[in-house]
């Protein structure tokens, strides 16, 4: 192990987005800031975001679409300053549908810009360096790692959450803080696919549909792709927290979708009625074709005990009761998530009740900091947990540099 004798202003613990982000600020603010990273590049995770393209933030941002044990309406609209910082970087943007990517449409931009930054601006990067103890020695702290001891007035951890392992994770962030005292909430994995055994996935497994999905009163639309272990896609995603939370105290429930979002149940048995009567001789496969998936409509059928060649004007109404529901409640029994390593991000953190919110700093340790998804804060799909990262990070800065 070597002696670091520089005496950093700040130290930042974890070179990802959230860590980037801070040393740019501060060493543009001219402060000594140095980076302890355990990969050996600079925010690998960015790498792997927004399926390559690094989906970095939404023009719809407001505090409803983030998830924490605590309140959370301090994070407020700032969609074009995260805008402007990108830009600043060199990165020129690409919007779809209010989500926003680089132009390039790769991550490998973003992370390459933000690395050029820090690189610029003199920070200093200790890469393959894995911390392993924080520790407060009068005023200032030591920051260990498997290399050096690093010597910090403020030390800020920005070590992310336990989610794909593969790209760079650790307990670190959790064990600093409960060395310092702090509460951590429990941790699940979210924006993670759904694990079942349900038969109905038999025939299911390869579909990809719209609807909305439902669980326990969460509620999400968009498409929902099925495979034959579990069920996945954008909605599953955004509501599969609350699915990690349940499988820590073996509770998981059903999702129950609804194949036909675009149309009330009341309108949908009036639609079937039309359709019935305008060609009594069709089959109820037939007369069915177009309401949604056709793999969905067999599987529906067969649910509501009907033959798939059954002519429908030998349908009651109770049929035509029971195809309404299935379609619009088909409901899956799960058994949990994918877990940790599927994940997208880390839900509960360090508890934000033992944390100033409008610094990020530790109520008990001054100068110690947390940033990012090691926080008790987590955001749906869109942007949101890069922006959170972002936010986080901005209000570091301003407390640390106004303070010195
Ligand atoms: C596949 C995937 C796709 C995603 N897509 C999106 C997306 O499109 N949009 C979006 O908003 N969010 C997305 N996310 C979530 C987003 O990447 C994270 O929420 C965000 O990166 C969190 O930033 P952070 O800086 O807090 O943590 P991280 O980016 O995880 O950075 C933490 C850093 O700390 C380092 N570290 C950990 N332990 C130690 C240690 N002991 N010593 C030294 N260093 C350590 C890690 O190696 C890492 O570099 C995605 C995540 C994944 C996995």
């Amino acid at each position: 192990m070597t002696e670091n004798n520089k005496l950093y202003d700040v130290c930042i613990i974890g070179a990802g987005y959230s860590g980037l982000v801070l040393a740019i600020k501060l060493a543009r603010a001219g402060l000594l800031v140095c980076l302890a990273e355990l990969n050996r590049i600079v925010g690998r995770r960015i790498l792997s975001t927004g399926n390559g393209r690094c989906n970095f933030t939404n023009r719809r941002m407001d505090a409803k679409y983030y998830y924490s044990n605590s309140k959370v309406d301090f994070i407020d609209d700032n969609f074009q300053e995260i805008l402007d910082f990108i830009k600043d970087l060199g990165v020129v943007e690409r919007e779809l549908d209010g989500y926003y990517y680089p132009i390039t449409n790769q991550a490998k931009t973003v992370r390459e810009a933000l690395e050029n930054e820090v690189n610029a601006l003199g920070v200093d990067i200790f890469l393959d360096n894995r911390v392993t103890d924080l520790s407060k020695v009068g005023e200032s702290f030591t920051v260990t790692t498997t290399r050096q001891e690093i010597h910090c007035k403020k030390a800020v951890v920005a070590s992310g959450g336990l989610s794909a392992a593969t790209l760079g994770s650790s307990k670190i962030g959790y064990k600093i803080a409960q060395k310092f005292d702090l509460k951590l909430t429990r941790l699940a994995p979210s924006l993670v696919g759904a694990t079942s055994k349900d038969i109905c996935l038999k025939d299911l497994a390869g579909v990809r549909a719209l609807g909305t999905v439902d669980y326990k009163g969460n509620v999400c639309e968009g498409e929902i792709q099925f495979n034959k272990d579990g069920v996945s896609g954008y909605p599953v995603m955004c509501i599969s927290r609350f699915i990690g939370f349940d499988e820590l105290n073996k509770s998981v429930g059903n999702i129950v979708v609804d194949f036909c979002s675009y149309i009330s149940e009341d309108d949908l048995k009036a639609e079937l009625n039309n359709r019935f009567t305008k060609h009594p001789k069709a089959t109820i496969h037939q007369s069915l074709v177009g309401l949604c998936n056709e793999k969905i409509i067999e599987v529906v059928v067969s649910y509501a005990r009907i033959y798939g060649d059954t002519i429908v004007d030998k349908l009651d109404d109770e049929d035509i009761e029971n195809i309404v529901y299935y379609l619009k409640h088909f409901s899956i029994a799960l058994s949990g998530t994918k877990g940790f390593d599927a994940s997208q991000v880390t839900a509960g953190g360090v508890d934000l009740s033992d944390i100033n919110m409008d610094s990020l700093e530790a109520r008990n340790c001054p100068g110690l900091y947390f940033t990012g998804e090691v926080l008790d804060v987590d955001g749906i799909c869109g942007g949101y947990n890069l922006s959170w990262a972002y936010t986080s990070a901005d209000r570091v800065y301003k407390h640390i540099t106004k303070e010195v």
